[in-house]
Order: structure tokens, then sequence, then C-alpha cells
């Protein structure tokens, strides 16, 4: 085992109801394919070292260092609204957490990693394509500045993986601030066991929101920080027009980050029914409903947290629900600042005309079908002077014409709406283009789609075709879970 590397075991200490010791599967003939250096870096781990034979055992938990206790983490969760009450990691691994350069605790953790007792049906394992995709939207996602799960590293494992047909399988290896879950919660509380659900609570308290532990209900105060950071969350998915896909409650973290890249995309004509997974028929987790739906999982997390909110369980209700009602004006306010933001004018609230011209963008970009990145770019070329790129994506001029008026009177500084709003986002038919070229054994163009959403507000010449929206031959996008 190396020796640099120092894992620690705090979960698996502290929570071992939740904590299985567990080991990876095998990997006959591991190759490392991407390498994040930025966040190796970051992590005290040598990028060089990462890339060699004892790195790569590293990655794909061939070798842990003395004293780490990987575990399979045991959750329930909300799938598609339907309650199960034991989930857990049937096909990933803790392998401990290290401290990183700035002193914050971060988890390692495996997907891909082979059966565990929670594999249920499933074989364990991740084929090559959907953790390359999760690679690339994490990164850009990252680079977004939107909280989420990094990835580390992805290693194919010579290993094939049945899934429709043989895949070459792989293992992600991602970083997080912790992989607590909605799920973990309701797992700890359906167990009855008060002292349990109370030390996942402190532990999530100490690593997340530890402001929480000085409130006068420390409980209520750690579920008041988790409101706030998905009100905050979601809003700048919505901003930048990111479907989940796959918002079960334990697919939702405690700490804010985004988690689980199954099948996300992201949105080009904006559209509130906008859905991509295959499986969601309903339109559960689509575009329009993701605030809705997280604030649908909190309320499962304030069910979770009652014993510990008040003894007295009508009094305990009472707190949450109030709690509860508070995620919607924090969302509506991350919103309006965000969109403001988007739109080049203050982010305080500003002149009251700046409201109803925030509200009734997206009814006017849905009416015609824009496309949502294109739409924020165009509108500071239109701030310098030039309305034209904004008009052609539009049909309605006369409705355009109208906002970009009233818009317009209230100085848009467009500087600084190329900082906040993307030239570049891993739109989904040029992430299926690299992943097709990738499962080639060409890697070329997955680097170049990387270069490109990894700068995500920088313009460069030479990248047009990563700024542009689908050709109309692409089709209709759909996307898939647990591949
Ligand atoms: P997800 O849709 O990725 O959030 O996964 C939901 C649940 O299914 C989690 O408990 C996963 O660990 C489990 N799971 C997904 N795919 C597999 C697989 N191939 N083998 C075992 N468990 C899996
Ligand atoms: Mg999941
Ligand atoms: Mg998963």
């Amino acid at each position: 085992a190396p020796p640099a590397v120092t894992l620690g075991n705090r979960f698996a200490r502290e929570l071992p109801e939740l904590a299985v010791p567990w080991q990876a599967a095998a990997t006959p003939d591991p190759r490392l394919l991407v390498l994040d250096e930025r966040l190796a870096g970051e992590l005290g781990l040598d990028p060089a070292w990462l890339r060699g034979p004892d790195g790569v055992r590293l990655l794909v938990g061939a070798d842990v260092p003395d004293g780490a206790t990987p575990v399979a983490q045991a959750y329930a969760g909300h799938q598609f609204g339907g309650y199960s009450p034991r989930l857990g990691d049937g096909r990933a691994l803790l392998l401990g957490e290290l401290v990183d350069a700035g002193g914050h605790v971060r988890d390692l953790h495996l997907k891909g990693s082979g059966r565990t007792p929670f594999a249920r049906g499933g074989d364990g394992l991740a084929a090559v394509g959907p953790m390359l995709r999760e690679y690339v939207v994490s990164r850009a996602m990252h680079a977004l500045g939107i909280p989420t799960t990094r990835s580390l590293a992805v290693v194919a494992t010579g290993r094939p993986v049945r899934r429709e047909t043989m895949l070459p399988g792989a293992v992600l290896a991602r970083v997080a601030g912790s992989h607590l879950r909605v799920g973990s919660f309701q797992y700890a509380r359906a167990t009855n066991d008060a002292d349990l659900l109370r030390r996942l609570a402190d532990h999530a308290i100490d690593r997340h929101h530890p402001a929480a532990a000085q409130a006068e209900r420390p409980y209520l105060a750690l579920f008041e920080a988790v409101v706030a950071a998905q009100a905050a969350l979601v809003a700048r998915w919505m901003l930048v027009g990111f479907v989940h896909g796959v918002m079960n409650t334990d697919n939702m973290t405690i700490s804010g980050e985004t988690i689980d890249y199954g099948p996300c995309a992201f949105m080009e004509a904006h559209d509130p029914a906008a859905v991509f997974s295959s499986i969601d028929n309903g339109g559960r987790y689509a575009y329009g409903n993701q605030p809705v739906v997280a604030q649908w999982n909190l309320a499962r997390l304030a069910e979770s947290l009652l014993p510990l909110i008040h003894d007295d369980e009508e009094r305990a209700v009472a707190l949450a629900m109030e709690s509860l009602a508070g995620f919607r004006s924090r969302y509506d306010a991350e919103w309006s600042a965000g969109m403001r933001a988007k739109l080049g004018l203050p982010t305080d609230p500003g002149p009251a005309s700046a409201a109803p011209l925030v509200d009734g963008l997206p009814a006017l970009m849905q009416a015609d079908q824009v496309d949502h990145t294109s739409f924020f770019r165009a509108l500071a070329v239109a701030a310098r002077g030039d309305g034209e790129p904004v008009r052609r994506l539009f049909a309605d001029l006369p409705a355009v014409d109208d906002w970009l008026a009233r818009w317009r009177a209230l100085r848009p500084d467009a500087d600084a709406m190329d900082r906040v709003n993307p030239v570049y986002i891993p739109r989904n038919h040029l992430v299926e283009e690299a992943l097709a070229a990738a499962a080639e054994d060409d890697l070329g163009e997955l680097h170049r789609l990387l270069d490109a959403v990894t700068g995500p507000y920088d313009e460069r010449t030479g990248l047009e075709r990563y700024a542009a929206p689908a050709p109309p031959d692409f089709g209709r996008y759909r996307t898939f879970c647990g591949t």
C-alpha cells in the first residue's frame, strides 16, 4: 500500500450500523482512462504516482492504505415516490476519508467496484461509457461553480459487463464532501435506534453544517441548513438548464452537492416539461418539477429527523413544517438573484420594473423553444448593441423586441453577463460523440470536450461547435439509469 496516502475511517467508526466492511472486486487488467490532475493536487495526491501501477491499484480499490476500512454504505430511499427500506451501495464503496489541502475532510469513493451485500439482482459493475459520462458532466458542473461530487479518475477494468450487449467495464473514483443522503437518514430512522439517528445527525452537523451545533435546536438547524443548501443547489441547476433525471431521496445529499450523474442531461430548447430519462414516463423529474421534488424529498428528511427535533411529536411536526415552508422563499430568492445576474442586472432586487422582466422570461423562451444556453450569451451581444443574435433565436419578434426594450432600459452589464453565462456546456450530442469515440479507444474527442466545458465562460476561437445546439437529425435525446 502507498505510504503517502492516508485514508480515515471516521464514517465506519462512528456509524458502524450504516457501514458494511467490504472489498472491491479483483480487476484483471486496470488501465487509467482519465485523471483530474487538478483535483489530485487539491487532495495532496501526486498525479504522476496516481498514473503509475500503485496509484491505479488505489483507484480501483485493489490496494488500500493501512488503517483504512472500505465500506458499502447503507441507505434507504424513495425511488419515483415508492419507498425502499434497503438500497445502499450495491456497486460502490467508500474507501475512506482524505483531508485535502484546505483542511477539509473529503470522501474517496468508488463506483463499479463489484457486488456488495446491497447489490440485490445487480452485477455490481459499471460500463466505461456511463462512468466517463459522469466524469465529463461532473467536471463541467464543478467548472460552472455548481456544488457537486467530483470525479477523480476513470479506470477501465479489463472485465466485460453484460448489458444489452457486452461492454467494457470501468471503475469511477469520485470525491465528495460526504456521501450522506436523505436516504441515510430514512434508513437510520427506520431502525428505531434513537442513538444511531442522533450520531448520524451529529456526524452530518460536524462535517457540513457546524454552525447548527450552536443553535438553540441543533437538529432543526441542521434541517434548515440542508433546506438552504438544496434550495441554492436546485436554483443553480435551473439557471443553467440542468435536468438531474433521478431525484430519488437516495440521490439527494445532506451537503448540498449534486450526486449521481445517471440519466442527467442539459436541456437545449427551454421547456419545463423537458425529460430525458427513458424510465421517467410520468415526467416526475422533469426540468420544471425539480424545485417541487426537492421540497418533497426534504419533507422525507424532516420526517426522519422528527424524534430529534422535539420530544413532543406534534410540536416537532409544527417546527419542521415551518422550516420546510422556507424552501420556496429561499429557492425563489436564489433563482431571482441568479437570473438577475444572468441578465446583467444588479443581484439585489433593484428597480421594481426588473421583476416582471425576470419572471416573464422563461415563458418567452419556452414559447419559441429557444436554446437556453445560447440565449444568455446572445443577450450579452445585445447588451453591447447588436440585438440580431438574440432575435434570430425567436419566431415571435414583437414579443422579444418588447422584452429587449424594457431590459435595455435597465442598462445591463454585458461583461458581468459573460462571467456567469456559460458558452460551453456538455451538450448531449457532443457527450454521445465523445463516448462513442472512447468506446473505439479514441479519447481525443473526450479531451477536447473536457477542454471546452472546464473553461465554460471563456469563449475561444476554434471551439464554435461546442457552443452550438445539436443538429436537428440528433433527434430526441434519451438517457438511461444505472448502466
Ligand atoms: P442509482 O440509480 O445509481 O442511484 O442506484 C440505485 C440503487 O441501485 C443503489 O442502491 C445502487 O447501488 C443500486 N445499483 C445500481 N446499479 C447497480 C448494479 N449494476 N449492481 C448493483 N447495484 C446497483
Ligand atoms: Mg444513487
Ligand atoms: Mg448510483
